[in-house]
């Protein structure tokens, strides 16, 4: 007669996915057969902590087991350990996740026996709308993770003696076979001694305390390409914190901010100008200095030009990551009605106002819409 599960795990009925889950990790702790060694029931104990486990775990189980019991359970083609208990090692890391430093200790599965990475580092950088056009050059300093440059990483005191490390013999790597639940277990894992290293310093370095690596001041030349937008991350491989002896280093990533620039909006590739120009100006048309990325250029406003056309100036907009060529810059003409007039403004005007009279008396209508 199967136990019942929840008395296996000692939950309530109502336990939530939450509870199980923290029952069977407290029992797997308790129970596990390599760590257990007092208890002779310990290793059928674990099993069966395991098998109550992996019903309450899935809810769909779970339900079957509610309504019909062990039999149900039988009905629908489960039996105990057929599904996901092949690998007692990837059971327990997918239950506790590799980063569990308890269970990774444990264990002894956390890091997988290799030297970690290095952190990644952020840095910022703010170019101007006209370095988007030529790209830049960027200096970037940042504290980061470094080899010692006293012992030159290796952990020791210049001049002293470094050691094969007794407990892995310079392999760096302990290997234990284990008998557990489910038959021999090989695992690999760092050596606790050496920390993967596989030789000890005699004398530990003064500067770094024998762990090889400082916090040091690092500059980094960044090129940064013509294009970029705003917010955009360029990744340096490398460039990050140095891992532990042997592992890898970490990234660095600089994220670039494009000023705002008063004069321009960026719209993709084309950059956007208003002009503002009075009435009558934009009723006689005439010539105007308009800002470019590239200097300042004349541009022929046409007489008649209405409020809200645009004039296009073809390549001076911004390149884009990918692709050859530069977007365009769009002259935005804004009218503006003057508001006070002088005395002979006022007279002009009315002369003006007289003779178009003539040709449009206004006409009504609704506002066009989009
Ligand atoms: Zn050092
Ligand atoms: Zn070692």
């Amino acid at each position: 007669m199967p136990a019942d599960p929840y008395q296996v795990l000692g939950v309530e009925r109502t336990a939530s996915e939450a509870e199980v889950k923290k029952a069977f990790r407290r029992l797997a702790r308790e129970l596990h057969p390599d760590v257990n060694d007092h208890d002779p029931d310990a290793e059928e104990k674990f099993k069966a902590a395991a098998e109550a486990y992996e019903i309450l775990s899935d809810p769909e189980r779970r339900r079957t087991y509610d309504a019909f019991g062990h039999e149900g359970l039988r009905t629908g083609g489960w039996s105990p350990g057929a599904g996901g208990f092949g690998n007692v090692e990837d059971m327990l890391s997918s239950l506790f996740g590799r980063g569990d430093s308890i269970f990774g200790d444990l264990f002894g599965f956390g890091r997988g026996g290799r030297p970690a990475a290095g952190g990644d580092v952020a840095a910022e950088v703010e170019i101007s709308l006209a370095e988007v056009v030529s790209g830049a050059h960027r200096q970037v300093s940042f504290e980061a993770v470094s080899t010692c440059e006293h012992c030159r990483g290796n952990g020791a005191e210049p001049g002293t003696p470094i050691r094969t490390c007794a407990t892995c013999g310079g392999a760096g790597r302990v290997q234990q076979t284990r008998r557990t639940a489910f038959g021999q277990l090989v695992q690999t894992s760092a050596c606790p001694t050496c920390q993967g290293a596989g030789k000890v310093p005699e004398q530990p370095c003064e500067r770094c305390g024998g762990g090889g690596r400082e916090l040091r001041e690092r500059t980094w030349d960044v090129d940064i390409p013509p294009g970029i937008e705003s917010g955009q991350r360029i990744r340096i491989s490398g460039g990050g914190h140095a891992g532990e002896p042997g592992g890898p280093i970490g990234d660095l990533y600089v994220l670039v901010r494009v000023a705002e620039d008063e004069r321009f909006e960026r719209q993709g590739r084309d950059l956007l100008t208003v002009v503002s120009v009075p009435a009558t100006r934009a009723m006689l048309g005439g010539s105007l200095a308009v800002p470019t990325l590239d200097g300042e250029r004349e541009v022929e406003i046409p007489a008649g030009a209405q409020p809200g056309q645009s004039i296009r100036l073809a390549g001076l907009g911004l390149p884009s990551l990918r692709g050859r060529g530069r977007g365009d810059q769009y002259v935005l003409v804004e009218v503006t009605v003057p508001g006070k007039l002088t005395r002979a403004q006022r007279d002009l005007i009315e002369r003006l106002d007289a003779e178009l009279a003539e040709s449009d008396k206004g006409r009504f209508r609704r506002r066009r819409r989009g």
